[in-house]
């Protein structure tokens, strides 16, 4: 996969089994990167970002009878050029047409994004204001103080367990420590610890963190901070300095001393592992015309993948599109439209609907779906994509189940069953609305 120079391209893939992420007290659960037609793609990660991407008319909405396939097609920058608008209704026409009624009642669109665009511009991720950080200083600043009472014992202990050498007792207590810290993180807060797993590719390469600290003359820790988040300008890396000093306090200067203290040059110079340090979930990232934009930090790691350092979509991508959670948009590149990924898509969509009308039906049914990913993982399954994780098992027994039945039929029987439950709820759901 062909991406970005910048640091932030570098950030390694998020884990994919489902976890309690602490950005934004989100979950990460699944990915969401169609396959690519030859080669399945191992992304691991998906973000619930954001979409401002106009429904096309909302007078659609009551348009009585069976939805038409061409009502979840998006307006605005990423809307479809008519030629594709008709390859994309002719794929969704396989689509019962009550589950796309429940996905356009839900405010799901599909857009199409081309080589070249502004990813930003394309109005995928929501931007936030300086202004929204500001205002949740005292909430942040709380939040740093409970973690690091939280987690002092544990602190204490693995300094202590640290010096007589690695112990299976050391990686339990960093466990329970981890824990400490996002047990302590409230749903939706704006700050996440600092050793988030999206930066603890970059937190190990030392290599690469020993340069950037090179080219800036062994900066405060901060510096490369900023930098690791796309900072460029001097009022970014001011900016995010001075947010990092106000939630973690006088907690930053004791960890940057005990950093220059450390012995391994190739460290960055805050303590991250002696120290609790959160930051704001905040990351720069290119708006396509020369300016930047401030972004959540997983947001960021999506524009990473689908965009060139200068934050235009890139024409070779082996993404081919995208379900985003937060938002309820699908984007598809337009090479693709007329391949499996727009059902792909539709079948993440469809799972999230689910989940949300149906809570109970969903927990009972994932737990079944659950077991035979567990399964097709040993057995094999209709597609190496569909192996990757539970969601894109879903979402390829979904666009297989469009698609080819008789394949997902024969290669796996239970995934098949699986996403006719899955589906018939989806209708039920629809056809109440
Ligand atoms: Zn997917």
């Amino acid at each position: 996969m062909k991406i970005a120079s910048t640091p932030l391209a570098r950030l390694g893939p998020l884990p994919q089994k489902p976890v309690k992420s602490s950005l934004s007290g989100r979950q990460v659960d699944s990915v969401c990167i169609s396959p690519a037609a030859e080669k399945p793609l191992a992304i691991g990660w998906l973000a619930r970002a954001g979409l401002t991407v106009a429904l096309l008319g909302s007078s659609l909405a009551s348009l009585a009878g069976p939805a038409s396939p061409s009502i979840l097609l998006a307006s605005g920058p990423v809307a479809a050029r008519p030629a594709e608008a008709a390859r994309l209704a002719t794929r969704l026409q396989k689509v019962d047409p009550a589950v796309l009624q429940l996905l356009q009642s839900d405010g799901v669109t599909m857009g199409v994004v081309r080589p070249g665009q502004s990813f930003l511009q394309t109005g995928v991720l929501p931007v936030r204001e300086s202004a929204e950080y500001q205002a949740q200083m005292p909430a942040m600043r709380s939040t740093a103080q409970a973690v690091q009472k939280a987690t002092a014992p544990y602190a204490q202990g693995i300094e202590r367990l640290r010096a007589q050498g690695p112990s299976e007792r050391l990686g339990d207590l960093q466990r329970q420590r981890r824990s400490m810290v996002l047990d302590n993180i409230p749903e939706g807060s704006l700050a996440v610890p600092y050793s988030i797993p999206s930066l603890a590719g970059l937190l190990h390469d030392h290599d690469g963190l020993h340069k950037l600290v090179q080219q800036q003359n062994m900066p405060k820790g901060t510096t490369v901070m900023a930098q690791l988040v796309g900072a460029r300008t001097p009022a970014q890396i001011q900016e995010y300095t001075k947010l990092v000093e106000a939630i973690n306090g006088p907690r930053l200067d004791q960890a940057r001393q005990a950093g220059l203290q450390a012995a391994d040059p190739g460290l960055i110079p805050i303590d991250i592992k002696g120290f609790d340090i959160l930051v704001p979930d905040l990351a720069y990232v290119p708006d396509g015309s020369g300016g930047s934009a401030r972004v959540s930090l997983l947001d960021a790691s999506v524009q990473a993948a689908w965009a060139d350092g200068s934050g235009k979509t890139i024409s070779n991508s082996s993404i081919n599109g995208q379900y985003f959670y937060q938002s309820r948009r699908i984007l598809v590149q337009s090479a693709k439209v007329s391949a499996q990924t727009p059902i792909h898509e539709i079948g993440h969509a469809v799972e999230d609907s689910v989940q949300r009308h149906d809570p109970k039906f969903y927990g009972s049914w994932h737990s079944k779906l659950y077991t035979a990913y567990q399964r097709a993982t040993q057995n094999g399954t209709v597609s190496e994509y569909a192996g990757t994780n539970p969601g894109e098992y879903v979402a390829e027994g979904v666009a297989h189940f469009y698609e080819n039945p008789t394949l997902l039929r024969q290669k796996d029987p239970q995934l098949f069953q699986l996403t006719q439950e899955l589906l018939q709820k989806a209708a039920q759901l629809g056809s109440s609305l």
